[in-house]
């Protein structure tokens, strides 16, 4: 199998049909993992023909609803849907906080509502900057604020970074220095925000997700190559996928 991610969500809270909560599918090799579980993302991976099974593990930048707010519908489908029901264990993990936040989910429509016999949903809080998901390392980066993580991860050469909710800062520009490819919240940021983290992380492709207003994509790469950005500016689309190489 290769490497590759695809954009599920590009979106916020707000109601958008062509913007979904923001969310990244993430494929290395047979390993599978859905970062960020907001509003739309259960129809995203059924687009994307995934069934039930084919995802064993989610990761949560933070407990925003926008982040998580589809796995109450996953979950139901996940033990009650008759023509896709899960077999597999569903492995969740986040910042520390998670196993209260999750079990309060879980519990809200009673003990039956979201589990079956069939397969246990396990939590993995997150207590370092890092962790280890199917025998692969991934950075898990303090990025404020909303007590929110980035994931980071190589792969093929690549460093790749994904930030969740961020808002600018010397911790972002850090997390993506020099990295082949970001997708960055961008909704938090102004455009002259956008920029300096180009210019400063000299990042190599920055795809712009989590978005509250649409961005000039030429109009942002024109100011970025007059500040001496050699890199790319990308304005995510859900579905939009990123070859990551074999
Ligand atoms: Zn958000």
């Amino acid at each position: 199998m290769s490497n590759r991610i695809v954009l599920l969500g590009t979106g916020t809270c707000q109601l958008q049909p062509h913007r979904m909560g923001s969310s990244v599918l993430v494929e290395l090799g047979d390993t599978r993992l859905v970062f960020d579980f907001g509003r739309g993302i259960t129809h995203r991976l059924v687009e994307q023909g995934l069934e039930q099974d084919d995802v064993e593990h989610i990761v949560l930048s933070h407990f925003h609803p926008d982040h998580l707010s589809d796995l109450i519908p996953y979950l139901h489908a996940a033990a009650w849907s008759q023509i896709d029901p899960r077999n597999k264990d569903l492995h969740i993990y986040g910042p520390v906080g998670l196993e209260v936040q999750l079990m309060r989910l879980l519990s809200l429509f009673g003990p039956s509502t979201m589990s079956r016999d069939a397969f246990d949903v396990h939590l993995h809080e997150i207590h370092d900057d890092h962790f280890t998901l199917a025998g692969r390392r991934f950075g898990f980066v303090d990025l404020p604020p909303a007590d929110n993580h980035g994931l980071s991860f190589t792969v093929d050469g690549k460093a790749v970074v994904l930030t969740g909710d961020s808002s600018f800062h010397e911790q972002e520009v850090a997390c993506l220095q020099d990295v082949d490819l970001a997708v960055i919240d961008s909704g938090h940021l102004e455009d002259h925000e956008l920029l300096e983290l180009a210019v400063r992380s000299r990042a190599a492709v920055i795809v712009c997700s989590h978005l509250y207003r649409e961005l000039d994509e030429d109009e942002l790469n024109a100011q970025a190559s007059a500040r001496g950005y050699a890199g790319r500016f990308i304005v995510g689309q859900d579905l939009m996928p990123f070859d990551l190489g074999a």
